[in-house]
């Protein structure tokens, strides 16, 4: 009986830790019916519509282009291990495996987790030429991509943290 138990213990207790994994993660996007973590569909959505459903940081960078000051950002020298999302739609951005300690200030990742997982655009603002990484799902501007990073890529995606949801992977804090 007391065995029976345990295993029913056993089996429950990882479904009640998604399920509040989840419900946290409800509760920091509930105002925005577009974030989910498994819809791939594309989303266009205007602006407008972001800026009424968006944190005004978040607004600012994800829609405007602006960059957080370097060195203030929630990721920058986090090395927890986990998964970064965007944190306007929930796309799966990167895994913390390609994350490496950048002197830059802002989170840096050698590759994304999937190659569609972000799209580039030409950037030719503040007079340099620069190559910007927006979200695959929902074209959010996250950052820009340089050619100065580590191997195997040598690729530095230089990200801004308020454009990412970070979720550590179960044991990791
Ligand atoms: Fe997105």
């Amino acid at each position: 009986m007391r065995l029976t138990l345990f295993f029913i213990i056993m089996i429950l207790f990882p479904a009640c830790k998604g399920a509040a994994q989840e419900q946290a993660m409800t509760n920091n996007h509930k105002n925005n019916p577009y974030y989910s973590r498994t819809d791939t569909a594309h989303l266009k959505v205007a602006n407008s519509e972001w800026k009424k459903i968006l944190p005004a940081d978040l607004y600012a960078v994800a829609r405007e282009q602006a960059t957080e000051r370097a060195f203030t950002g929630r990721y920058w020298d986090s090395d927890t291990r986990g998964t970064y999302y965007c944190a306007v739609c929930g796309n799966t951005l990167f895994k913390s495996d390609a994350k490496f300690a950048s002197s830059c200030g802002w989170p840096s990742f050698f590759e994304a987790i999937r190659p569609n997982s972000v799209v580039y655009r030409e950037d030719n603002s503040y007079g340099m030429h620069r190559t910007e990484v927006l979200c695959g799902r929902c074209a959010s501007h996250l950052g820009h991509i340089f050619d100065d990073g580590p191997p195997p890529t040598y690729k530095r995606f230089c990200m801004n943290s308020v454009s990412l949801d970070f979720e550590p992977d179960p044991g990791s804090k």
